[in-house]
């Protein structure tokens, strides 16, 4: 599995196999470069007001299998508070700041990842503002 990102707002988790772990790389980069979303960034925090992108303009989650991601804006500086492998994805995905909470599994990488990948997904299906609790 790889993750493709352009530190800018883009982000693809690409899954690959084949009997040559050089071409199973290979298709699992291809793979998440038809997998690239985009992330919208914000400034979501209440106790920032900078409006940069470096956080996620709302609270968003995601799951797969048994794993769910909430990912909670945070203030500059706070940096990404999240298990490693979460963290290669959000910094990917161009994320600097960002609080996160997991439930789950989470040494199961895969879901860990793609629970991540769902929940940046989630960043371009804003609700409307009375829907927000
Ligand atoms: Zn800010």
């Amino acid at each position: 599995m790889v993750v493709v990102g352009d530190e800018d707002g883009h982000i693809g988790v690409g899954i690959g196999k084949a009997k040559q772990i050089r071409v199973a790389i290979e298709k699992a980069i291809m793979n998440a470069k038809l997998n690239i979303i985009p992330v919208r960034r914000g400034c979501g925090s209440w106790e920032c007001s900078c409006n940069e992108p470096h956080s996620v303009p709302i609270k968003v989650s995601g799951k797969s299998g048994s794993v769910e991601v909430i990912l909670i804006p945070a203030p500059k500086g706070v940096g990404l508070v999240a298990g490693e492998v979460a963290k290669v994805v959000l910094r990917m995905a161009g994320i600097k700041d960002v609080w996160t909470r997991t439930i789950g599994e989470t040494r199961t990488t895969l879901n860990f990842v793609k629970a991540t990948y769902e929940a940046l997904k989630n960043t371009y299906k804003f609700k409307h503002p009375k829907d927000w609790s």
